[in-house]
């Protein structure tokens, strides 16, 4: 890539201004912490602007101010929190040109799938929350039990780097919905769309100290966090050995977690599937963000019989997925997160062919621009169920193939994993597609190219997670149950 035209590109001329505060209790102020992270752009590899590394000090104040406005946001009637609600939509929603810019520049999403994806969900997801937060609080009885759900209190939300504001608006939106108070620590790599949140929840007026922002490195900030006494409840989505501490930290006060992690989806396609249709929505879904999704469908498992025409398909759609520039309209494939990403990705493509996989597409001699961290759309075929490259999260555009020879068959290699995030069954018989995907150890499962459902309830089975997010279960995870005996 010529880095010249890269960065002088028409979506890149806008220089994004450095932000040195944090929002605390309805405020942007100085922070404690005194250190800063520089933000790049992974397709120029430049520094586009800094943002301020909190502390723990920085936590403790933003944890005060969220206790502090919990009493009040959380005996608000339903309606006056939707109204609250609303008004941040209305706020964020003239802001979405500029997040889906500021996400293709700070993570180097396309922009086609950053306007969709990136602005897009994050919008909807809100926007359901208004309708439930407006919606009477719901209370069952249970013999001479009366049962109400009553806001948990003071969330502390972690976030990742990939879907950087729809991950904040899963948890943000739905705790603000229920009648929670929250601090965000967003990801260290992505954190300039959280900035833009906040200058939407400044200029929507929400009462101080209902949502506040600290930006700081995970083992400071995060585990801050984690670990604070007066955090209720820690929501947490990232990789599973984040997660796994963040359990700790939170068990030590019987803290609640609720945690989103890794993925290994199996795309399970039965002999009698619509070969092409399964094949190119697979590729492009395992591709989806460079792969770095953590529902991605990066096995695919194929009957035996259609095995070689199902590569021959995948070879075809891999090759498709034009890298380049983000701001580019032919681009499909932006470049990975960091540099680290790059290097891990490469180093398991490494691993995969030194293990016997056979490429059929990629691999790390395609070529890449010359600048950016770039990896070719990638493809292993005969790969080892057990295999490395089989088992762990890669987070970039690499699919295995590998054959089955009966459905048994199929949902045993796809219940081969420690994870349970996602998947999908192809099958011109619809039943038995949905029998398969009853026996699929996993939280979601796609049918025959079955759309995603910003309401259906999103969390993962086994290391995939703890808990759900989105609709009416995610509103759910941020309440307590209370039964009240007459
Ligand atoms: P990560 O676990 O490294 O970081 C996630 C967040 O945790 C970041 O904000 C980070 O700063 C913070 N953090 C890091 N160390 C911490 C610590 N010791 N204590 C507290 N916080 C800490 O994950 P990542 O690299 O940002 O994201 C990629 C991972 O996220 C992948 O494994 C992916 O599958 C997963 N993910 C899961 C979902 C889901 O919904 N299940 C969605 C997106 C991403």
């Amino acid at each position: 890539m010529d880095l010249a035209a890269a960065a002088t590109h028409p979506g890149r001329t806008t220089p994004i201004a450095d932000r040195t505060q944090l929002y605390l209790d309805g405020r942007w102020i100085a922070p404690h912490g005194t250190g800063v992270i520089a933000v790049e752009d992974p397709t120029t590899e430049q520094v586009i602007a800094h943002v301020p590394a909190g502390d723990t000090v920085d936590v403790d104040r933003a944890v005060a101010a969220a206790k502090a406005a919990f009493g009040p946001w959380s005996a608000l009637a339903p309606a006056e929190r939707a109204a609250h609600l609303d008004r941040l939509h209305t706020a964020l929603s003239a802001r979405a040109g500029d997040i889906a810019t500021t996400v293709a520049r700070e993570l180097g999403t396309p922009m086609k799938i950053a306007t969709k994806v990136q602005a897009g969900l994050p919008l909807t997801v809100l926007k359901s929350y208004v309708d439930m937060a407006g919606q009477p609080e719901s209370t069952h009885t249970v013999g001479n039990s009366l049962i109400v759900g009553e806001p948990v209190g003071v969330v502390g939300a972690i976030t990742p780097w990939n879907y950087p504001l729809h991950q904040i608006m899963a948890k943000v939106a739905g705790a603000l919905a229920a009648g929670c108070t929250v601090v965000l620590k967003p990801a260290d790599l992505t954190p300039l769309v959280a900035y833009l949140l906040f200058d939407a929840i400044d200029e929507a007026g929400l009462p101080p100290g209902v949502a506040n922002l600290v930006t700081g490195p995970g083992s400071v900030v995060g585990s801050a966090i984690a670990a604070h006494p007066d955090v209720d409840l820690v929501s947490f989505t990232g990789s599973t050995a984040v997660g796994a501490r963040i359990s700790h930290l939170a068990a030590d006060r019987i803290a609640r977690v609720a945690l989103e992690l890794g993925g290994k989806s199996a795309n399970v396609i039965l002999a009698d599937a619509d070969l092409r249709r399964a094949v190119k929505t697979g590729v492009a879904n395992a591709f989806l963000n460079s792969g770095q999704t953590c529902t991605a469908w990066t096995r695919m498992l194929v009957h035996r019989s259609r095995y070689d025409e199902a590569l021959a398909i995948a070879a075809e759609a891999a090759a498709g997925q034009t890298l380049g520039d983000p701001f580019d309209e032919g681009t499909r494939l932006g470049p990975l997160a960091s540099a680290a990403q790059r290097e891990t990705v490469r180093g398991y493509i490494e691993q995969g062919l030194a293990a016997g996989a056979r490429l059929i597409a990629g691999g790390l001699d395609a070529p890449v621009p010359d600048r950016g961290h770039f990896v070719a759309a990638t493809v292993l075929a005969d790969v080892d169920p057990d295999s490395v490259v089989a088992q762990e999260e890669i987070f970039g555009p690499v699919l295995v193939v590998i054959p089955f020879d009966s459905d048994d068959e199929a949902v045993a290699i796809a219940n081969n994993s420690r994870y349970g995030l996602a998947g999908a069954v192809w099958s011109g018989d619809e039943d038995r597609a949905l029998a398969v995907a009853r026996r699929m150890r996993t939280g979601a499962v796609d049918v025959n190219g079955g759309a995603f459902n910003p309401l259906a309830p999103f969390g993962g089975f086994k290391q995939s997670g703890i808990g759900r997010e989105l609709g009416r279960h995610g509103l759910a995870e941020f309440l307590e149950t209370k039964a009240i005996q007459r």
